[in-house]
Order: structure tokens, then C-alpha cells, then sequence
């Protein structure tokens, strides 16, 4: 805390780490004695940087750009890029942090790294937002490659984001490397299911925890948060297996959809009007009610997906979704519920799957674009689609055997946490103090 003054999310991200690896310590002296605990809490390296740009006014706006590049002991940086007002240093640094193990989860060679702007895309007419995007490039990408460090999306940046970006990154470097950047649009060497991977592989995750409980999706009441690309596919993919998503949420409020969310409609809406959410409520009609500001975990179900930000899930949350029955909870953003609520819903048995388990299916998916550009080739959307679920299928294995393994059994967290730690810890002892 001393050494990292005032960056609450990144305390947070590397407290529940170190709680969960204390036992792998103590049968692993050789991590200690290397200090790997601490070498892996501080960045490989921090960039951050000045994104001047001009308005439609034509007066000048200053934003702030982050890089950090976290740990590259198995692979290049790899992780998103995140443009809203809230984002500072902590926040960077939590999702890099974070990245690092999800990452390693994924049995993949991707390191860790995150970045952003705290510049808000919202109200910005599409120029603006590539002026921004061109501006934040021209500094980036003297960072970056496509054996150095690969960024994507993250909240605020999606397809439309990523093409400027790439173009700028063309543009200055003269170089058409399709794999310095992922999440691309399928006209320029993105890949089939990127866009959907993160949600779709979440809704998988689910499955796979429902069916070690004995029980599936189908017919299950299921509340997700969000409406952007996390929950939209995570919407879409737990319809198609069978449950009814209920809910979805933006900054306005959320929808309650008692009949199950209109998943074309919400798409019209959040992807191409980008309207606020209580137009989908107007133009569904009577079965849909849009509750402006409101607590959306009040809604009783059975399964729930914070898919929007960090810590939107707190201990009285928490309580909420116990008492209404729900049996698991499976985080579609990252770090989406406190230290707080995880305690309550393991008291009480919820199965709670983390994000950088259960959302790792998007990032996955960005290293099989990577294997894709490299080899100037392109899969199907099916072939794509199964090795995403074979993916999310041995990561959810992953946590539970490392986490019988300590005898933790059922503990997705401490699985989680270990098994993506070990694999980094073992990688960074063998390359030597670097
Ligand atoms: P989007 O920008 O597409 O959507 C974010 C959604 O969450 C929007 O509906 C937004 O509402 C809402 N939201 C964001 N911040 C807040 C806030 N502070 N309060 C209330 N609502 C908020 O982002 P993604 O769907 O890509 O990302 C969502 C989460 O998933 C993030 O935690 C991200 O880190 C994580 N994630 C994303 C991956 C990806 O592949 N995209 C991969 C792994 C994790 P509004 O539009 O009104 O702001």
C-alpha cells in the first residue's frame, strides 16, 4: 500500500491473489526465495502518456493515456483498452494485475498488460472519438507489437475504436501487422467470435458449474448487468442454452424483460442506435419495464452475471441474490463483486465462478486472432465457437483441481488464483531474475 499510494482497485486485486496462495508458499519454497510475490506485483513497466486532440469546436482537449505492461514471462502483453472518465493508474493496473492470471488460466502463451484514457467516448461525435483514437495511437504504438505487447477492447472500445486505432498504427508505422492489435473488424484480420467470446464464454463457464452441481441452464431465471459487449453475448449465449435472461443494465437503470430480453432489439438499441436502455423498454412494450437508477440484484433468480464494471456487486447485493435462491454467480466484468460480497456467497454456497475465469473466453479468443493473422489464415465461426468452449471447459477444471488440490474443493477463487499463479510463477523461475 505504501509502495502504491492511493490505488484502491489495485489493493484490492492483489489482496484476494495473495490471499488465495498462501498454501502453494508453503510447498513451493523456491517462489519465496526468488521473491516472485513481489517481483509479480510490480509492472514490468508503466507508460503513461499526454493524448492531446481537437473537438468538433475546434478547442483543444487533454486526456491521459495508459500502458502497463505487467508480465511477459509467458507470452507478449496481451489485454484491453479501457477509454471512461474513471479510469487512472489503480484501475489500469488492477486489470493488468488480473490479466496476468486469467491469462495464464487460459493455458495460452499470452503475458499480461492493460491500458486506457479516462477520456469519455460518450456524447462524442464519431470523429472526435477518431481524432482521439489517432492521437492516443500516435503515442502507443512506439509500445506496442506483435511480439511485444497486443493490445484490445475494454470498455468504451469496441469495433469502431479498434479500427481507428489499427489504422493509425498502419499509418505511422508503414507496417500492415495485423496481430499488434485484437478485436479487429472481420474486413481487416479480425476473427470470427471475438466479438462474442467474452459473454459466450461465460454463459459456458455457467454451464459447466450448473453441471458439477448436478443441474443445468434450462428454464433458469437469470439476471445479467451491463448492456454493452460482454452482456449482450452473455445474454444471447445462456438463451440459446436453454435459460431465460431476465434483466440487462446501462449507467441510466435497468430492464426487467419478465418474458426473457428480445436479444435483437437490445443489439438495435446498445450496438447501432447507441441508445440509452429505456428505449428497448419503449419499443418492447408491455412486457418490459425500465427502472431508472435502481438496484438491479433486487430481481430474484436463480443464476446472475455482473457483466458491467468493478465492484457493482456489494455485501448488501450480495444478500439480496442469497435470499432470492440464486445457486451461482459467474463474473462477466472484472472484479464486478467485493471482497465482501464473494464472503457472503460462499457462506452461503453459491457457486461463484471469478472473472478471470469465467470472462477469460475473450482473450482466449484475441490469441487465437493472434495464431490466425500470424499464419494469414481464417477459421470459421464454428471452428472458433468449439475451441472457445473447449477452452472455457478446461479453465473451469483448471480452478476446481487446484483447488482440491489445497483442499479448497468447490472454491473457484482459490482454484483460480493458484492455478494461474503457479504457471507464471514456474515460467518466471525458469527464465531467471529478469
Ligand atoms: P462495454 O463498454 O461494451 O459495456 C459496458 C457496459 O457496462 C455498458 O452497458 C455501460 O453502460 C456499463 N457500465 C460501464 N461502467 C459503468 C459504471 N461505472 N456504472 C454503471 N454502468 C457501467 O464494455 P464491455 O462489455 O467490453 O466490458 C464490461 C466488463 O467486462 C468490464 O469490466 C470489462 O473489463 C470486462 N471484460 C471485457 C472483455 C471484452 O472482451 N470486452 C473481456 C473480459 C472482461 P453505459 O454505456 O451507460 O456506460
Amino acid at each position: 500500500v505504501r509502495r502504491n499510494p492511493g490505488e484502491a482497485e489495485f489493493h484490492q486485486a492483489v489482496r484476494e491473489v495473495l490471499e488465495s496462495i498462501g498454501p502453494v508458499l508453503v510447498r513451493h519454497p523456491e517462489y519465496a526465495e526468488s521473491k516472485i510475490v513481489e517481483r509479480i506485483c510490480e509492472p514490468e513497466r508503466q507508460i503513461i502518456f499526454r493524448v492531446p486532440w481537437e473537438d468538433d469546436r475546434g478547442e483543444v482537449r487533454v486526456n491521459r493515456g495508459f500502458r502497463v505492461e505487467f508480465n511477459s514471462a509467458l507470452g507478449p502483453y496481451k489485454g484491453g483498452l479501457r477509454f471512461h472518465p474513471s479510469v487512472y493508474l489503480g484501475i489500469v493496473k488492477f486489470l493488468g494485475f488480473e490479466q496476468i492470471f486469467k491469462n495464464s488460466l487460459t493455458g495460452l502463451a499470452i503475458g499480461g498488460g492493460k491500458g486506457g484514457s479516462d477520456f469519455d467516448p460518450k456524447g462524442r461525435s464519431p470523429r472526435e472519438v477518431m481524432r482521439f483514437c489517432q492521437s492516443f495511437m500516435t503515442e502507443l504504438h512506439r509500445h506496442i507489437g506483435e511480439h511485444t505487447d497486443v493490445p484490445a477492447g475494454d470498455i468504451g472500445v469496441g469495433h469502431r475504436e479498434i479500427g481507428y486505432l489499427f489504422g493509425q498504427y498502419k499509418r505511422v508505422t508503414n507496417r500492415y501487422e495485423s496481430g499488434v492489435i485484437t478485436g479487429k473488424g472481420l474486413a481487416y484480420g479480425g476473427a470470427h467470435a471475438r466479438t462474442e467470446a467474452t459473454g459466450y464464454g461465460c454463459a459456458y463457464f455457467v454451464d459447466e458449474m450448473l453441471t458439477v452441481r448436478g443441474t443445468s441452464l434450462d428454464g433458469r431465471r437469470v439476471v445479467v448487468s451491463g448492456a454493452g459487449n460482454v452482456a449482450v453475448h452473455a445474454i444471447e449465449k445462456i438463451q440459446h442454452l436453454g435459460g431465460v435472461a431476465v434483466t440487462c443494465s446501462d449507467s441510466s437503470g435497468y430492464v426487467l424483460d419478465e418474458k426473457g430480453l428480445d436479444v435483437a432489439l437490445l443489439k438495435q438499441v446498445k450496438e447501432v442506435e447507441r441508445a440509452p436502455l429505456h428505449v428497448y423498454a419503449e419499443r418492447r412494450g408491455r412486457d418490459a419495464v425500465f427502472v431508472p437508477g435502481g438496484s438491479m440484484w433486487e430481481v430474484p433468480c436463480e443464476v446472475a452475471i455482473p457483466s458491467a464494471t468493478h465492484n457493482e456487486i456489494g455485501e448488501a447485493d450480495a444478500g439480496l441474490l442469497v435470499r432470492s435462491g440464486c445457486l451461482a454467480v459467474a463474473e462477466g466484468a472484472n472484479m464486478p463483486a467485493t471482497p465482501a460480497a464473494i464472503r457472503v456467497f460462499r457462506e452461503a454456497g453459491v457457486a461463484f465462478g471469478p472473472g478471470k475465469a469465467a470472462n477469460a473466453g475473450g482473450v482466449a479468443t484475441s490469441a487465437m486472432e493472434m495464431q490466425q493473422n500470424a499464419a494469414r489464415d481464417s477459421w470459421t465461426f464454428e471452428r472458433s465457437e468449439n475451441r472457445l468452449r473447449d477452452i472455457m471447459r478446461d479453465v473451469h477444471d483448471r480452478c476446481l483441481t487446484a483447488a482440491d488440490e489445497f483442499g479448497m474443493p468447490g472454491d473457484y477463487v482459490a482454484g483460480a488464483n493458484i492455478a494461474g499463479f503457479r504457471r507464471v510463477a514456474d515460467a518466471m523461475l525458469a527464465l531467471g531474475l529478469i
